[in-house]
């Protein structure tokens, strides 16, 4: 067991740092503010290189591993929960082509998305379900060389910016598919965005696939494995979940040791009663928790292991320790906290999604107990 981050983890941390600080914290209230997806920093994600760092040269990734991705993740979510979840989000249709694609389509998809060059979405919730993959109603019907795919996918994130999509289907026989699908093809019309209370700027839409064509090429792994292909994929997705759980909580810890020492009470700072250094104390225990938990489920990935079980782990942990301490520096904050000026504000919005996004707790409390029993 090593705890200690090695010299090409603590440079990729410290420049991931560095860029969130100058160029995506300036940033975070004005995404916020006007729900508009920034095309410009999820362009400057990929061309950093974030986008690759867990995966093979040969794909135009650097190898770095899925702690180096957590770590840079961690300090962009710090930032802009946002702009984070843009790029994990990207990383669910990179993971499911790196691990179910033949060399064709990882040449084809995997390589530009590693790159920077494309944007990837998930598409799985509908209307009728979010949670439920026997619920899925659009449909692939088998046409000619390829398929016919019909329905409406909801919450799209990244929808007005993906290059493609990893779209999952109800087959005709029993099962998923899961088809790679690109955007610009007729019959994928990005419509009404979703506006939701936090994540504001991420571009989450409801899409129409009105009979759209999808050649037989792009059915990624084999005809009804897309609910295996959607359990592995999203298992980085909750990963990603984790992080942004743990970096928004980062944030506001920061927020309030700062606010508690230049706020009076009593004539003296509010970091000097009990209370408020009570609260910054949980705050701070409860950070730590969350993030070894999911710094260790990353460390087991990179090691080749099934991470399922830890990625809920830290999922549900990280997702009520967020809200929870967001709720706590909000207390600490006061009336200023829950002004709209005041960053607090949004991380507390912000916090809430992480309960619900990429399966909500409950679905990751039945993941566990199963793995338990
Ligand atoms: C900002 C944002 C971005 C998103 N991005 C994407 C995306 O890119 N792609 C995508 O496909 N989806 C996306 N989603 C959708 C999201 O992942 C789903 O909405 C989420 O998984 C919950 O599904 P649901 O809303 O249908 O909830 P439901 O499944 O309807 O659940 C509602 C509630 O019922 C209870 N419940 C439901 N099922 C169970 C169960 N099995 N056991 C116990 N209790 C249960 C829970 O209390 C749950 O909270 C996004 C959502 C948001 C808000």
């Amino acid at each position: 067991m090593d705890f200690n981050l090695n010299e090409q983890e603590k440079m990729l941390q410290r420049m991931a740092g560095e860029f969130a600080i100058k160029l995506v914290e300036p940033r975070a209230a004005e995404i916020d503010s006007s729900g508009q997806f920034p095309f410009d920093l999820a362009k400057e994600i990929g061309e950093r290189g974030y986008q690759g760092l867990p995966y093979p040269a040969e794909y135009g990734g650097s190898e770095a591993g899925y702690t180096s991705y957590t770590l840079v993740l961690e300090q962009i979510c710090q930032a802009s929960m946002t702009v984070g979840a843009i790029m994990a989000i990207n990383t669910v249709p990179e993971e499911a082509i790196f691990r179910f694609g033949n060399e064709e389509q990882k040449k084809t998809f995997l390589a530009p998305l590693v790159q920077g060059e494309l944007l990837g979405s998930i598409a799985f919730t509908e209307a009728e379900t979010g949670s439920d993959p026997e619920a899925i109603a659009t449909i692939a019907r088998k046409s000619g060389d390829g398929y016919v795919i019909s329905g409406q996918k909801h919450f799209v994130a990244l929808a007005p910016a993906a290059d493609l999509a990893l779209v999952f289907t109800r087959r005709e026989g029993k099962g998923l598919n899961a088809f790679i699908i690109d955007t610009s093809s007729s019959g994928y019309n990005v419509r009404e965005p979703c506006e939701t209370m936090g994540l504001r700027g991420l571009g989450t839409s409801v899409v129409y696939l009105d009979d759209l064509y999808v050649p037989q090429q792009n059915l990624l792994g084999e005809e009804g494995q897309g609910f295996g292909i959607l359990l592995e994929a999203i298992t980085l997705g909750r990963l990603g979940v984790a992080v942004e759980g743990v970096a928004v909580a980062q944030a506001a810890l920061e927020l309030s040791i700062d606010y508690a020492k230049q706020r009076k009470a009593l004539g003296k700072p509010l970091a000097r009663l009990p209370t408020i250094q009570w609260h910054l104390a949980e705050m701070a225990s409860r950070i730590e928790a969350g993030r070894w938990l999911t710094y260790r489920a990353a460390f087991l990935r990179d090691q080749g292991l099934d991470i399922k079980y830890e990625s809920s782990v830290a999922k549900l942990f990280a997702s009520q320790m967020t809200v929870e301490v967001t709720r706590m520096a909000m207390q600490v904050h006061g009336s200023y906290g829950t002004m709209k000026t005041m960053p607090i504000e949004r991380l507390y919005r912000d916090a809430k999604m992480t309960e619900i996004y990429v399966g909500i707790s409950e679905m990751q409390r039945n993941i566990i107990a199963n793995y338990l029993i």
